[in-house]
């Protein structure tokens, strides 16, 4: 039932990315202005239903071959909105963000006006307008693109989790002050460490994603990704997706529970993922830890590797929310571990953790666009690479009874089935391959990676039971290089799928 509700909410999404494409019009106002509306404005009044969340206008006009021109502005009952000229073809406008040239906020039911403005219209001349207007309601959104920035399958790099000004990310100013760091040094930041996708993951706020809205169109080979950290005294999760505003204040008649907070979430069709659950919670760091009650089965991804517990930690796991992940595996559910760096400067040094990209997270998706990115975080098709690398690459798939399954995926493997575990590992040369998980694993023979690309296959006969298996790829000194996510053999019902 929660699956058919999850991929229900995915499709919203993606409809909802592409609607202007392929959704008729909730209204159409057309006209036709002459030479006698040379220099003149035409108010056309037109009503906007209650329950409206998003507001949408695209807008042409017939006659620029005779130097025709007219200008598009909006008005609410209340307040004048924007005028975006004769520039913008289509213009949006939501409560926590809208097209440049256009203010935010609330859209209130009631009479509108389309303000039009004719700077020019030769004598004689005629053009006829026309102003499509989309309405939508509720709270799934599907991004700031209505098309996938890459439409090739392929493992694309992103950071999950960065702070900006909006809340608690500060950085050097031109003069030298430490200033609250303008969102565009984060999106340079991801640019510069050749990431494909980016989530801004402000503390409890959506404000960011009016600065989003802005550079996603200059930036078109980064995805940006609203996000926000969902930030309590019992834990921080990460919401990626939705824009409408989720009530953070646990303990409060406003979010009595983790459960309430979690219903918000799917009624938003929101992707969570619990932050930095291996940092301790205390008065040095106040709700870092996760202490929250919460049912395991709503929760699809953790954050198993964290930039700031990784550089606190210097590398090693004590910090890391990898032990934290691993017991909910063992407990029988299936959460996707993700890496994010929580970063807080805007700064990208390769060598540094929590800079923008260390650690990143590597998605296998059909494209590279918010709802594929989103659907295959959830499916677990991801690795983490720790150092943040721009091409080391992990592909695990098992085979069973004719069947394959990737990382993420499940495969049935009764008793005594043959069992194969195919493994490449590109520019990991140095490093060696792990086996993590239950039940029994394969010997690792031939473990050390000694070229940039190579290819590794094991077998081993299945036992019929539930476990879940991992490789991942570590250093010389034992570090995590590249974190896996697990191949789910038998599994049993207990899934956040
Ligand atoms: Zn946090
Ligand atoms: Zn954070």
């Amino acid at each position: 039932m929660r699956a058919v509700l999850i991929g229900l909410a995915l499709l919203l999404a993606a409809g909802t990315a592409a609607f202007a494409a392929e959704r008729a019009a909730d209204l159409t106002l057309t006209g036709a202005m002459t030479g006698q509306d040379h220099q003149t404005y035409r108010e056309v009044p037109f009503r906007v239903p209650a329950g409206v969340t998003r507001l949408t206008v695209r807008f042409e006009h017939t006659g620029q071959d005779q130097r025709s021109v007219i200008d598009v502005g909006l008005r609410d009952p209340a307040r004048f909105r924007g005028w975006s000229g004769g520039d913008k073809a289509e213009v949006t406008i939501s409560e926590s963000e809208a097209t440049p040239a256009y203010l935010p906020g609330p859209i209130p039911a009631g009479p509108w006006t389309l303000i039009l403005g004719v700077p020019n219209l030769r004598k004689g001349a005629e053009a006829r307008y026309t102003a499509r207007i989309f309405f939508e309601r509720g709270t799934a959104f599907g991004g700031f693109y209505d098309a996938p920035l890459k439409t090739t399958p392929g493992w694309y790099r992103g950071d999950l989790h960065l702070h900006t000004g909006h809340s608690d990310a500060s950085c050097a100013s031109r003069r030298g002050a430490k200033v609250p760091c303008p969102l565009y040094k984060t999106v340079e930041a991801a640019e510069a460490r050749g990431l494909d996708f980016i989530a801004i993951t402000d503390h409890n706020t959506t404000s960011h994603d009016q600065a989003m809205r802005e550079l996603a169109p200059y930036f078109d080979d980064l995805l940006l990704i609203p996000g926000r950290e969902i930030t309590t005294f019992q834990g921080h999760a990460n919401v990626f997706g939705p824009e409408a505003f989720i009530d953070f204040q646990l303990g409060s008649p406003r979010a009595p529970d983790m459960a309430s907070i979690l219903s918000e979430v799917e009624k938003a069709g929101g992707l969570i993922s619990i932050n930095h659950p291996g940092l301790p919670s205390g008065e040095t760091c106040m709700g870092c830890g996760w202490t929250a009650k919460v049912d395991f089965g709503r929760i699809p991804m953790i954050e198993a590797e964290n930039g700031g517990a990784l550089r606190q930690s210097q590398g090693g796991d004590f910090l890391s929310g990898l032990a934290f992940w691993e017991a909910r595996l063992n407990a029988g559910y299936r959460i996707t571990g993700v890496g994010g760096s929580d970063n807080h400067n805007a700064l990208m040094d390769p060598a540094e953790a929590a800079s923008v990209g260390s650690p990143t997270t590597v998605v296998h998706a059909p494209e590279l666009s918010q709802p594929a990115i989103l659907s295959a975080l959830r499916a677990g098709h991801v690795f983490v690479d720790l150092k943040g690398t721009r091409d080391r690459l992990l592909e695990v798939t098992a085979e069973a009874g004719g069947h394959s399954a990737e990382m993420g995926d499940a495969l049935s493997a009764p008793v005594g089935a043959a069992l194969a575990v195919h493994v490449h590992v590109a520019h990991a040369a140095g490093g060696h391959l792990a086996f993590a998980g239950t039940g029994p694993l394969p010997k690792l023979a031939d473990a050390e990676l000694t070229s940039a690309d190579e290819t590794r296959s094991y077998s081993f006969a299945g036992d019929g039971r539930p476990h879940w298996i991992r490789i991942d790829v570590r250093g010389p000194d034992g570090n995590l290089w590249l974190l896996g996510n697990p191949i789910y053999l038998n599994p049993a019902a207990r899934t956040a799928r």
